[in-house]
């Protein structure tokens, strides 16, 4: 597949931070971006060249999207693949939509990564209240119902501590198809961060030690754990043969449960992903910047470290309002994404610091 060449628009659906990261690495290399996005502000199409405002399922605007772009790809996978794969018909999409419808749906994921000898939470179906019964049953408490679809920053989720508690759980899904997961005493948690090329080679990142809070990432760091380190090669391998058979271009974050037991697969995201933002100072090369270069289908660059050790936070709702304060200190480096108004919860922005030995 020939490559896209500096100079071109690269199609990008979703106006978040993530988007907008990546457009401004594509500025880096001479693209063009033009965002696909329904909301009336989009941080990402505020540093790119064109903006279709228009909402996901709206054929005939992607269909113009597709007429005026040169790659597409995407930094939110909570769309709908039939759109999506309507436009593969008309433009390049990457990563594919395969890799999208499964990523997509925790069910087929789990399914997937278990089918390539990863190791996922026990897991059932829940579609109905009598399956969830069924599945407490089976798997045993505490638990925590997801919804396949549309989760993120924890959200989508109910904790079941006792058998009443499920009756409530049920009710807050509001009947969406769901899969309940048994809760998995881990001791840390890590990514995974991987590219893939058009030609198939694949390179890692330092693996990131990822702490949460209240479901949503607080700190990501390298170097990891010990702990994490011995059990990357099994993740990585996973990670690998998964990539290896979507033939996915482009990047992916895989995140784990560093256990006992070794690592427990938690959920796949299938575009550059918030656990890897210190990248952008911490390695040679960005997720960003691979992102877009195994897109456009050039060479990848180095994924090495740039620094002994590497510590992003993310900067949630007020805590970016410290801006000034942040910037006081030389070392520390701060990404703001361009958001109005700073409600609780909200990634406002990130703050990232390289150390040296
Ligand atoms: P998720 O949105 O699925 O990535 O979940 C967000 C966070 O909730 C995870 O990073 C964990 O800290 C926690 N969590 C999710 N699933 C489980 C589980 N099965 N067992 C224990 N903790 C979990």
């Amino acid at each position: 597949m020939s490559a896209v060449p500096p100079g071109s628009t690269i199609g990008i659906l979703g106006g978040g931070q993530l988007g907008r990261m990546l457009a401004v690495a594509a500025a880096q290399l001479g693209y063009r971006c033009h965002i696909f996005a329904p909301e009336a502000h989009s941080v990402a199409a505020e540093v790119s060249a064109d903006w279709t405002r228009a909402q996901y399922g709206d054929r005939d605007a992607l269909h113009r999207f597709a007429a005026s772009v040169d790659v597409v790809t995407y930094e939110f996978e909570n769309i709908d693949v039939l759109p999506i794969e309507e436009l593969a018909d008309h433009v390049r999409v990457h990563p594919n939509v395969t890799a999208l419808a499964i990523a997509q749906d925790r069910l087929r994921e789990k399914d997937y990564i278990r089918d390539h000898g990863g190791r996922p939470a026990p897991y059932r179906e829940v579609s109905n209240r009598a399956q969830l019964d069924a599945a407490i049953a089976d798997i045993g408490l505490p638990a925590i119902l997801k919804t396949c679809r549309f989760g993120y920053d924890g959200k989508g989720q109910v904790r079941i501590y006792t058998p009443d508690d499920a009756a409530e759980a049920w009710a807050a899904v509001k009947g969406a198809p769901c899969v309940l997961e048994g809760f998995i005493q881990f001791e840390r948690e890590f990514s995974v961060l991987a590219v893939r090329g058009q030609d198939g080679k694949m390179a890692f990142w330092d693996t990131p030690q990822n702490r949460h809070d209240d479901g949503i990432l607080a700190r990501s760091f390298v170097p990891a754990h010990p702990m994490i380190i011995t059990q990357q090669d099994e993740a990585r391998a996973i990670a690998g043969r998964v990539m290896a058979d979507l033939d996915y271009v482009g990047v992916a974050a895989f995140e784990f449960f560093a256990t006992d037991n070794g690592p427990v697969f938690n959920e796949m995201a299938p575009r550059v992903h918030n656990s890897g933002h210190w990248t952008i100072e911490g390695a040679l090369t960005s997720q960003f910047e691979n992102h877009i270069r195994a897109i456009c289908g050039l060479p990848l660059g180095d994924t090495g470290l740039a620094a002994d050790k590497v510590i992003m936070d993310n900067l949630i709702g007020d805590q970016a309002l410290a801006w000034h304060e942040l910037l006081a200190d030389p070392a520390n480096h701060l990404h703001l994404y361009g958001k109005g108004e700073a409600r609780p919860g909200r990634k406002m922005g990130h703050l990232t610091r390289l150390e040296f030995d």
